[in-house]
């Protein structure tokens, strides 16, 4: 049978966390699978905001929305801007309400220019937003693309990164198949119900 994809281990742990009328961040919308995920999640009274540098994500993200009903869409908010600002470009009243937030790493699949990558600066500033903007049992999850060019060392970031979070404020988990080093990994963090700071 095989044990679940990284991808579907992620929207199996965020599903457990996140009900109808919730407010979710896609850190990196991509080809919008995610977001359309996060989308039927939260439902009609749930926003979902999703980010990406590239105009061409959040068009492909636009497209694979309407596939949902529109009185089935939450409100969507597509920001062409980096993850790094999260923190900044989402509501106020969002701050420390977000139930989920979902980095998926690496490159758009499919794009012109394969070189537009997540970069471990940006990435570790977002990763750190998305913990300030989560509410007390929210998740953020990030699947990590140690195969290509500049992957492993950003990978390497983001679990020194997710190791030393204080365990009062969030526990780290780690997902991966041992045998194989350089296929995707998961990393999630759940903020502790009542976190001190
Ligand atoms: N979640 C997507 C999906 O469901 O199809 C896949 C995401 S794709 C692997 C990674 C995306 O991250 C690319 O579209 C890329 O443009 C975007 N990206 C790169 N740097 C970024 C940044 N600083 N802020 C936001 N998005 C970024």
């Amino acid at each position: 049978m095989g044990f679940l994809s990284v991808l579907s281990m992620a929207h199996k742990w965020i599903a457990e966390r996140t009900s109808p009328g919730d407010i979710v961040i896609d850190a990196t919308a991509g080809g919008g699978v995610d977001t359309l995920m996060l989308a039927g999640l939260v439902g009609p009274k749930g926003t979902v905001y999703a980010f990406d540098i590239q105009q061409e994500a959040l068009d492909r993200t636009r497209g694979r929305l309407s596939s949902l009903p529109q009185n089935e869409l939450p409100e969507i908010k597509l920001m062409l801007e980096s993850h790094a600002r999260m923190a900044e470009a989402v509501d106020r009243s969002a701050i420390g309400q977000v139930s989920t937030v979902m980095f998926n790493l690496g490159y758009l699949p499919g794009s012109s220019d394969l070189t537009i990558i997540t970069e471990p600066a940006s990435t570790l500033a977002a990763l750190d937003a998305a913990i300030s903007l989560l509410r007390p049992g929210g998740i953020v999850t990030c699947v990590l693309y140690p195969g290509h060019p500049g992957g492993a060392e950003e990978a390497a970031r983001v679990e020194e990164w997710a190791a030393q979070l204080p365990q009062v404020l969030a526990q780290a988990v780690i997902y991966r198949q041992l045998q194989r080093t350089t296929a995707p990994y998961l990393i999630a963090i759940e903020k502790r119900p009542n976190p001190a700071r």
